[in-house]
This record gives structure tokens, sequence and C-alpha cells, in this order.
């Protein structure tokens, strides 16, 4: 008799080996992006063969069985989400899970530079809140950081998205004199609209041109640089992600720092990733990962995906050990952030 049909389903929540209830997925549908950002990706990106991405429908159908195990947020990212075609095919048909309430959150990263066209197709969709990575008002200094990017587009896809009822939380990188001396005037920016802003260290993934020492900013110097100018009390805000929050009490907005360098959060990571081509990466910081694609191509039933799934988050490990020094030349994952979705 076969396995599968000896097996009784488990639909139990999926639960590692160190107790944490994994929750949480970010899934990058597409691995290409409309930017180039200098510490995301190198100009000259070589993408993976359009016949190897998952469909959407596989995309949905990972996500779901997920769903069925206590996912309860589901993030799409990418490279860049907006920019995989008929991606809002995908949104329509997870949102029945906000709908049947098993999911209590759909969202997305993004760039921002296709929030105009689809902005209330997403808050349609149910997406409530969304995170736009920007890290510089300068347009000059924007073009620069992102290679071929355009402010003015993506600051008319913020105001898209905030007329259509969405929250927006702003993500920048921190970037060693690149745009530390606009810090304040992002968050003043950020909060003056509204929004909250995230803070983020660089990560050491993937190779680029510039060594990543050049552009590390350990995010304790940038608090302690608020910290002479606002007073910053600690918030239990949570959104279910890595950031940890302060509420600055001059503007009343919120600043979250995520900071995988100076303080890992691993002991609380409820999250796994799902790249477009179905490998499952339990940890960003680590190789390590498992194949979805396979089990899912294998059978029309989801007994064998259940099982790579137990089997995968039985791996996950306790957490990743990136260190960025000037000894180490080598990133401490070979693959792009692009690839796994920030
Ligand atoms: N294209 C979308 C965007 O721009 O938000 C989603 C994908 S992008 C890879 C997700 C986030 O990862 C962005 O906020 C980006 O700034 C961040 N990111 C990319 N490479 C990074 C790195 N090496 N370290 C830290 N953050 C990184």
């Amino acid at each position: 008799m076969k396995a599968d049909a000896i097996a009784p389903l488990s639909r139990a929540p999926l639960t590692d080996p160190f107790g944490r209830d994994i929750s949480y997925l970010r899934i990058s549908v597409t691995d290409r992006c409309d930017f180039r950002c200098v510490y995301c990706m190198s100009e000259d990106m070589t993408f993976l063969p359009k016949r190897d991405l998952l469909t959407l429908e596989e995309i949905d159908r990972v996500a779901s069985a997920f769903v069925a195990r206590g996912t309860r947020k589901l993030r799409l990212t990418g490279g860049e989400p907006l920019v995989r075609r008929d991606v809002m095919n995908l949104f329509r048909s997870l949102s029945r899970h906000l709908t049947s309430g098993a999911l209590e959150e759909l969202t997305l990263t993004t760039n921002g530079s296709l929030l105009d066209r689809y902005a209330q197709e997403l808050a349609d969709y149910g997406v409530r809140r969304i995170n736009v990575s920007l890290d510089t008002l300068d347009p000059d200094k924007f073009r620069k950081i992102t290679r071929w990017g355009d402010l003015g587009k993506v600051l008319g896809g913020i105001e898209a998205a905030c007329k259509a009822g969405m929250r927006v939380k702003i993500n920048a990188v921190a970037l060693k004199g690149v745009n530390e001396d606009e810090i304040e005037s992002l968050m003043t920016w950020s909060h003056g609209l509204g929004m909250d802003l995230t803070l983020i260290e660089v990560m050491p993934l993937g190779e680029i041109e510039p060594g990543r020492i050049d552009q590390f900013l350990p995010l304790s110097v940038v608090r302690a640089r608020l910290m002479d100018k606002f007073n910053l009390v600690e918030d239990p805000y949570r959104t279910g992600g890595p950031a940890r929050y302060v509420r600055v009490k001059e503007t009343g907005g919120l600043v979250g720092f995520i900071t995988p360098m100076t303080h890992n959060f691993c002991e609380s990571c409820n999250r796994v990733r799902l790249t477009c081509t179905g490998t499952l990466y339990m940890c960003l910081g680590q190789e390590d990962a498992a194949d979805l694609r396979a089990p899912i191509r294998a059978s029309a039933d989801d007994a064998a995906l259940h099982r790579a799934m137990d089997e995968a988050i039985s791996r996950k490990p306790k957490g990743h050990d990136f260190v960025i020094d000037r000894r180490r030349a080598k990133p401490a994952v070979g693959r792009h952030m692009s690839v796994t979705g920030g």
C-alpha cells in the first residue's frame, strides 16, 4: 500500500523544534525587479527563466496549504511583486482566506513604482497595510541608490495607496555615508503623513559590487543620534514581523528597528520564505532549504506537500549568523535578497 494511503494527513499547526509556531509566510512571486538597488542586486543580474517559476495557481496552492496549517499572515514580495504578470489574480484568489477568517493579513512589500496603477485593486482585495521601501527623498540620490528608479512615481504611488485607504509603512535601509544624514527627515516626513518608518540594517546577502562593510550602519548608532533630538519611548506595537518599535513623542509616530546584525531576533522567529521556484527557506540567513515544487507537481492532492512542509519545518534552524567584517570577503549567503524575498 502506498504511504499516502496510510499516513493520516496532518493538519496540525506547524511548530518547529524550538517550539516556535510558524504563522507567517513570505512569498517571493518573482526574482525580477524594475529597480537595481545597490545593496540588493548587482547591475547585471541574471534572472530565472520563466519556465522555472511556480504558476500563480501553484503559489496559491502552497500558500493555502500553509494557511490550513496555521499561517495567519501572508506577504507577497520579490523582486518587485507588482511586476509579475497578472499578480492581481493571486491577490484576488488569496483574499478568500481573509473572507473566511483563516487569514489575518494579506500584504505586500513593494518599491512603489507601480502602486498608482494597483493601489485601489489591492485595497479591494483586502490589503489593509503595505510596506513601501524608500531610502531617500532626494531624487538624485534615489536614482543613484536604485540605479533606475524615479522618485516621483514612488511618491505618487504612496499617495494612491493612502487614497485607497491602505496604511503605508516606509521601510528604509540605513546606509553609511548615503542616507544617514536623512534619517531624521525621512522620519518627520513619514510621520507627517501618518506613516510609520522602519529602519533596516544592511545584511550580507548575495554578491554586489561595493563591499557591504562600506554600507553597513549599525542602527544602535542611528538610534542614539535620534535620541539626541527626540524622546523615544519603547512601544509594544508588533506587526508579526521582526521590527521592534519606539514612539517618538514629538511626532506621535512609530519608528521600527530591524537589527539582524547588531541584535538578532531569531528567538521569536515565526517566518518562512517561499521563492518563486517553490523553494522554501526556513531562515533568511541560512542556505538550507526544501523543495515544495516537486511534491505539488507530483500529485494533484496535497498529502505529499504537507509532508514536505512538516519535514522542512523540522529543520528550521535556531537562527542565522550574519557577520559583516573586513576579513570575510564572501556574503553570509550567496543568494540575493530579491531571490528569497525581503
Ligand atoms: N521590491 C520590493 C521592495 O523594494 O520593497 C520587495 C523586495 S525587496 C528585496 C524587500 C526589502 O529588502 C526592501 O526594503 C529592500 O530595501 C530590502 N533589502 C534588499 N537587500 C537588502 C540587504 N542586503 N540588506 C537589508 N535589506 C535589504
